[in-house]
């Protein structure tokens, strides 16, 4: 009988450097009189983010997307919400962090899937620039990024305007 070869694929697989998948989310309370931060850009409403920061749930899920992927310390670990530093803070930092690391780490960004839920307002006047923020940060094409809106059907906080909630899904890949 042939001796089989069973270390040739695994062999094959560990010569190249894998992709990197990572999820983030994140939520936040909504008040009345707060300002309403959505990845990067204060929308018109009545109600915004109860936060340390800016409170931009995007920039939070994305942050822990990335940093999930290259295995790292979370949000939380870098910017602990305790503080002062990072009091108000414009979370953009956060998101310029976690991509230096991922250029450090030897990765580039594949493709960014972004879900935003909120009751209201409605993003899709903001869509497009809510993309464009993004790849500026990541340093990639707009096209890697997608990024949609959903409200929660009226139902809990997220559909009681109390809540704003992100989650997202980001594949790194080996920079050539
Ligand atoms: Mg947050």
């Amino acid at each position: 009988m042939p001796s089989p070869e069973p270390n040739s694929a695994s062999s094959a697989y560990s010569a190249v450097t894998p992709p990197r998948i990572g999820h983030g989310f994140d939520l936040h309370r909504l008040e009345d009189g707060n300002a309403l931060v959505v990845c990067g850009l204060e929308l018109d409403h009545h109600r915004g983010c109860v936060a340390h920061s800016d409170g931009d749930v995007v920039y939070h899920a994305v942050t822990d997307a990335v940093l999930g992927a290259l295995g790292r310390e979370d949000i939380g670990q870098l910017f602990p919400d305790n503080d002062p530093a990072w009091q108000d803070a414009d979370s953009a930092v956060f998101v310029r962090e976690a991509a230096q690391r991922m250029a450090d780490a030897g990765y580039t960004l594949g493709n960014l899937d972004v879900t935003v839920i909120l009751q209201r307002p409605k993003l899709g006047p903001y869509k497009d620039a809510m993309k464009r923020n993004l790849a500026g940060l990541l340093g990639c094409e707009v096209s890697r990024v997608n990024l949609k809106a959903k409200t929660h059907e009226g139902v809990d906080a997220l559909g009681e305007n109390r809540a704003i909630a992100c989650h997202t899904v980001v594949l790194l890949v080996p920079m050539q």
